[in-house]
């Protein structure tokens, strides 16, 4: 029985492996590989005897055909790991006895790419060797040639092999697959398998063209007076090589600094342009390394900590039609919850219709899904299973699922569109956009108030929310004084939001917050932005001929007009409101961590204001960095960068505000 259990876990890691290692297209999440993983640790563990030498849990990875294969001169290994940090202190608890001493520990993230061996002789790149198995490998030289990250000569002339994780960042992976979207070629899951495909083209010319890089972690070296004595200097000694390594890497005295470092990645991890599923703990002195030794596929003497899944499989159970502010129908997927980056998820986007029939998804499907932070989740494909045959095919919806209107599709846009301006679901998507952070950001009023509002019929139009009195909010759902007053009182404040502000929250076609900024900056009243030419528009820096011809067309309608009009007479100033500050002006911002008497988008509404440019990254062309409570690596860059770091303090002195 029990065997039978085991050959049936055992066959389907192996297909899991096969997928993962050889075809670069996983089916299921790490997560839970990992899961199905440690069920048989657990069941070979209580009975010894049932182990087998073909057993996953006996061998690392695989190895995959067309490369010439390449046997190791020292065996490459897997690491165990965990999601627990009490695992993590049982772990350590075992080391610390063997020695007796208080154990140094070294922390590094866990980089998810492709682990490599490269050997250089007299200080000449000869070789480079996929993991493979762990004892042989795919040479792919070539195609590891044309990484620049791997120096072809180092520094000294000396004969060593080094290890590390040949990644593609984040970015790359995107735009990657959106090139091979336009051209209706194979996406990539992730920046993990997009790595790995690339490494293993035949053609290194293809490889060329990927954007991959190399992190290095180990060094093998042989004996001599100077090799280094524990991992933190050898990794200091690859460095001097001319390797890359990874910066975030720490060297604690106890295990509790190594959860304490895993703690601080959970969240920062988001920050970075690589992915990275973990922490690795290594044992610092290497001649405890040796004496803890190896067990058949990983070392004693290093664990990883694995961060919460950002991948999950699961059931799409519905796809639910909504109707956005600007008509497009957008289908959501309606998902059997699943805990995701430690949240319980069950809707995620499937962006368009074309993605549903570029990645057949039916309703019934047994779907990938991804989440990382502050991103809505969303499917990533569709994970083959036999029902998925039997399954009717999705169709894309005729009508408007709100006003039965007819839907088009538009001249170069992939979403469905409805027509009818007075559908419901359009207006409500509108007011609900004019209350949002992002438009004229009035407090107290959420998608339920207009909800209420909405269906009362006291608003059809944002203009009609000027027009309600005190009374009229006492109509909604249990709504007493001071909310009322609260409400009121927050919708007439906004009418002295920026008038870029203002711009945006007119939904007009292709200009959202960024664009409405660029066009008040360069008009900023509305009797500049009404006389605009067609040409002055489009000569605007980030203003295309589509937008600017949206945006001209807008003020030439005369409902849109008077619709203005409307506003103007209700008391709205249609200025920017920008003051200039000389300290400001022209300056670049970068904000992190949280700040203590505003929200960053509030801060990024004083610089601009003034004069001053945000901007979501940090480079040698960044001013100040607005550093708030628990800044992450954009502090760490600015300090490499020698970039000015301003407190809270230090911004609100500068732009004339007290605490
Ligand atoms: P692993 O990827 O969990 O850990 C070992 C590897 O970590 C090393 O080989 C090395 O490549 C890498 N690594 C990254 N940064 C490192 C650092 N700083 N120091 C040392 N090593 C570092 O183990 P594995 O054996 O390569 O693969 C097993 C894992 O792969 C599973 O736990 C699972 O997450 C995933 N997997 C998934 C599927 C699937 O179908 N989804 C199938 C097979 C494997």
């Amino acid at each position: 029985m029990l065997k039978d259990e085991l050959k049936k876990i055992r066959e389907e890691i192996n297909k899991h492996n096969y997928n993962y290692y050889v075809a670069d297209n996983p089916t299921i999440s790490d997560y839970e590989y990992d899961l199905l993983f440690s069920k048989l640790k657990e069941i070979e563990t209580a009975h010894p005897d049932l182990i087998t030498p073909d057993s996953p849990t006996q061998r690392v990875g695989g190895i995959s055909s067309g490369f010439e294969e390449y046997k190791h001169k020292y065996r490459l290994y897997s690491l165990d790991n965990t999601y627990n940090e009490d695992e993590l202190r049982k772990w350590y608890e075992k080391i610390q006895k063997e020695f007796a001493k208080p154990v140094q520990l070294v922390c590094e993230l866990k980089i998810d790419g492709l682990a490599i061996a490269l050997t250089y002789e007299d200080g000449y790149f000869t070789t480079g060797v996929t993991r493979g198995d762990g004892i042989v490998g795919e040479n792919i030289t070539q195609n590891l040639k044309t990484i620049k990250a791997i120096p072809l000569k180092l520094f000294e002339d000396v004969n060593v092999e080094v290890r590390g994780e040949v990644y593609m960042p984040k970015s790359s992976f995107e735009k990657l697959n959106e090139d091979s979207k336009e051209k209706g070629e194979k996406l990539f899951a992730n920046p993990r398998n997009a790595a790995a495909g690339s490494l293993r083209q035949l053609d290194s010319s293809i490889t060329a063209k990927r954007d991959l890089s190399m992190f290095t972690y180990t060094a093998i070296v042989e004996k001599n007076n100077n090799s280094p004595l524990t991992h933190w200097d050898s990794i200091q000694y690859v460095k001097s090589l001319g390797f890359k390594t990874n910066p975030n890497i720490r060297l604690v005295d106890n295990i509790e600094g190594a959860i304490q470092f895993c703690k601080e990645w959970e969240t920062k991890r988001f920050d970075l342009d690589y992915a990275t599923d973990g922490v690795v703990i290594k044992v610092n002195r290497f001649d405890y390394q040796n004496e803890l030794g190896f067990t058949s596929r990983a070392p004693k003497w290093s664990t990883a900590f694995k961060f919460p899944p950002e991948e999950m499989t699961t059931t799409l159970l519905d796809i639910e039609l909504g109707v956005g502010k600007t008509g497009a129908i957008t289908p959501v997927a309606i998902l059997e919850p699943v805990n995701l980056a430690g949240s319980i998820v069950s809707r995620a986007s499937l962006h368009n219709f074309d993605e549903i029939k570029r990645l057949d998804i039916r309703i019934g499907d047994k779907v990938l899904i991804k989440k990382a932070a502050e991103i809505i989740p969303k499917v990533v494909k569709v994970v083959d299973n036999s029902e998925h045959e039997n399954l009717p095919k999705y169709n894309p919806p005729k009508f408007c699922p709100e006003c039965n209107g007819h839907l088009i599709v538009r001249e170069g846009e992939v979403n469905l569109f409805c027509e009818n301006p007075e559908c419901p679901s359009i207006l409500k998507s509108r007011l609900e956009y004019w209350v949002s952070k992002e438009a004229m950001d009035i407090d107290f009023i959420g998608p339920s108030v207009i909800s209420q509002l909405f269906d009362l019929g006291l608003v059809r139009y944002p203009v009609d929310l000027y027009k309600l009195k005190y009374e009229d909010f006492f109509k909604l759902e249990a709504v007493k004084e001071k909310s009322a007053s609260n409400m009121y009182n927050s919708i007439q404040e906004s009418k002295n939001r920026l008038f870029s502000r203002f711009i945006t929250a007119l939904s007009i076609r292709h200009v959202g917050k960024e664009t409405a900024e660029l066009l008040t900056e360069e008009f900023p009243s509305l009797e500049s932005l009404l006389s605009a030419s067609l040409e002055q528009l489009s000569s605007i820096e980030g203003i295309g001929d589509k937008i600017a011809l949206s945006i001209y067309e807008y003020f030439r309608d005369t409902k849109n007009l008077e619709l203005i009009n409307e506003f103007e007479e209700l008391g709205f100033v249609f200025e920017n409101k920008i003051v200039k500050t000389e300290e400001l002006l022209g300056k670049t911002f970068v904000l992190t961590g949280t700040l203590a008497t505003m929200t960053r988008d509030e801060a990024s509404e004083k610089i601009k204001q003034r004069g001053g440019k945000t901007s979501s990254s940090v480079s040698k062309n960044t001013s100040y960095v607005l550093a708030g409570a628990n800044a992450g690596s954009k502090l760490d860059k600015a300090e490499k960068l020698g970039v000015i770091i301003l407190s809270e303090e230090d911004f609100l002195t500068m732009i004339g505000e007290k605490i």
